[in-house]
């Protein structure tokens, strides 16, 4: 594949890219809000009832489950499905019932990894000294051999000796 042939695949991609974005709605990922729009789906079945303190008892099918809004953002079905809230960053089901219930902000319980991020340049700057790279250990064994271009003038200049 010639270069001209990747450098247009490559801008056909970079203005496909930008027409997506251009398109979005809201400050969160259109795939993640799917996968977001199922679970407030699933929502509608679910019954809160508050415990105080942000804890609620939240009623679902047979089951019942206890959410924590406000120190560990966590629904007791991480028990059986894994950590899907800290893992995800998404709310369940259960915990988008009992925010509902709460207020009607859900994208503060949304992980700030699926907003969009500002360039490099618009970061601000940290007052922490710089990560530093980690100490060279010597490692056990024999120190490996250099076969560099030096050691082999010197051969060849052995052999001729010999001859
Ligand atoms: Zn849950």
């Amino acid at each position: 594949m010639s270069p001209s042939i990747i450098k247009c695949k490559v801008m056909i991609r970079m203005h496909d890219m930008s027409t997506k974005v251009a398109m979005w709605q809201q400050g969160i990922c259109p795939n993640i809000l799917k996968k977001l729009k199922s679970q407030v789906n699933s929502s509608a079945y679910c019954h809160a009832i508050s415990c105080g303190r942000d804890t609620f008892e939240v009623q679902h099918n047979d089951h019942k489950w206890t959410v924590d809004l406000e120190i560990h953002l966590r629904c007791s079905t991480m028990i059986i499905s894994g950590h899907y809230w800290q893992l995800a960053g998404l709310p369940c089901c259960h915990a988008i019932s009992c925010i509902y219930y709460k207020t009607n902000k859900l994208d503060d319980y949304i992980a700030s990894c699926f907003t969009p991020v500002e360039g490099i340049q618009n970061w601000p700057t940290s007052q922490m000294a710089g990560p530093l790279p980690p100490k060279t250990l010597k490692m056990p064994g024999r120190p490996k051999k250099n076969r560099g271009e030096g050691n082999l003038m010197r051969s060849q200049r052995t052999r001729e000796c010999q001859r």
